[in-house]
């Protein structure tokens, strides 16, 4: 059992959150600015579908944003990322490393790509993959065949890492983009959570090629959105054909070149979105002092801390997080029980995705810190409108 007591926690929380309207719920969109205005003007104009003026002005808006070359506005994020993975080159059967601390969005756009996930473990200060533990394990599981980096135990072709920027923190990037081209593997970032958020000067979305989504929890919401973001003009002209349909320019005749998709954003939805990253900035720097309230509450609270942002990065502090030193079932299940109590809708993280029926099977390293964090972190609510609660 943990030497913190729940409702020493709840106290700590409602600190922040005393005027606050009940229940608290752990995140809410906050549609105000152009929102109205911008999605009338699609009604008004009868422009309500796939292409429109404010998918081309999110798509620019939104590279702008994260000093990207380019951004693929999409249907979701969890179809951004199986596209990705596909058009990236994973074949059917091959293995994806991905954390199992993650939402299960990950696990299944591997699925998706008819690949298989092998879950890796991560580390303690952004909660991302763990470079140095991904290192290891690879150097006594993979075995180099024509250049490819081969699981010694399946036989599977492992052949894209996919780390994610969990809660907005971003991970230890740079280390494992060297593992990747150590070991012949592409790389795509599930960015998912993480607009705006920075490692040094670099935004998320600027180097390579990211995802992000834009579901009605997230930093900005379409109502339900993804994009992907990337720097190679070959690149984005075959992603941007593949998710469209694989039309051809004509004006009348329907030619098509590839087996596509359709999984472009909407207009309607492009429209909300132009809307939500006009604010993209106040909302960032509301949560930034959210969390800081936050980690100033919970100083006292000895055992328990605020996950704080990895060092020499700027979070956008989508979730605040709370951690404690040490934790167990009974002390997660009886906190939330507490919170719960006092109408503040705080949630665990995720089940483990290894523990997943459809995922039990899958490869995995040694998951022992994954298993430990589930039992000591909590996500605090981190709407942009309690800041000025
Ligand atoms: C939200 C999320 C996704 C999926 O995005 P959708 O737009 O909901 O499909 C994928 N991965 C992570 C880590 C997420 O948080």
């Amino acid at each position: 059992m943990s030497t913190v007591i729940p409702s020493e926690i709840v106290a700590a929380t409602e600190a922040v959150l005393k005027n606050a309207d009940r229940p608290v719920m752990l995140h809410e969109p906050l549609l105000e600015g152009n929102a109205k205005k911008y999605v009338t003007s699609c009604i008004d104009e009868n422009w309500v579908s796939s292409v429109g003026a404010f998918v081309d002005r999110f798509e620019q808006d939104l590279a702008k944003a994260c000093g990207a070359k380019y951004a693929i506005a999409m249907t979701n994020g969890t179809s951004a990322l199986s596209a990705s993975l596909i058009m990236m080159g994973v074949q059917p059967d091959d293995e994806v490393l991905i954390p199992s601390l993650t939402f299960v969005a990950t696990a299944n756009a591997v699925s998706h790509a008819n690949a298989v996930p092998h879950f890796v473990e991560v580390e303690e200060q952004s909660l991302g993959i763990d470079p140095v533990a991904l290192d290891q394990y690879l150097r006594e599981t993979v075995t180099s065949k024509n250049g490819l980096s081969v699981n010694k135990h399946t036989g599977r072709v492992i052949r894209a890492l996919m780390p994610v920027h969990v809660f907005g923190h971003p991970c230890q990037l740079a280390a494992l983009k060297a593992i990747a081209e150590k070991y012949n593997l592409l790389l795509l970032e599930d960015a998912t959570e993480a607009l705006g958020s920075r490692i040094g000067e670099q935004r998320i979305g600027s180097d390579g090629v990211a995802v992000f989504s834009f579901n009605g929890n997230k930093i900005i919401t379409t109502g339900g959105g993804g994009a992907i973001t990337l720097q190679d003009e070959e690149t984005y002209k075959r992603f941007k054909h593949t998710i469209s349909t694989g039309k051809l320019p004509h004006a009348w005749r329907f030619d098509h070149d590839v087996v596509a998709w359709n999984y472009r954003m909407p207009n309607l939805n492009a429209a909300l979105g132009c809307a939500q990253l006009e604010g993209l900035e106040k909302f960032i720097a509301a949560k930034r002092n959210l969390a800081e309230r936050y980690a100033k509450a919970f100083l006292d609270v000895k055992g328990a801390r605020i996950l704080q942002e990895p060092e020499g990065t700027t979070s956008n502090y989508w979730l605040v997080a709370l951690m404690v030193d040490d934790g167990d079932e009974v002390w997660l299940e009886d906190t939330l029980t507490a919170f719960h109590n006092a109408q503040i809708l705080c949630r665990p993280l995720w089940t483990p995705l290894h523990q997943l029926p459809m995922y039990s099977a899958s490869p995995r390293s040694d998951l022992r810190l994954t298993e430990s964090l589930v039992q000591r972190v909590i996500s605090l609510p981190s709407s942009v409108k309690l800041n000025a609660a």
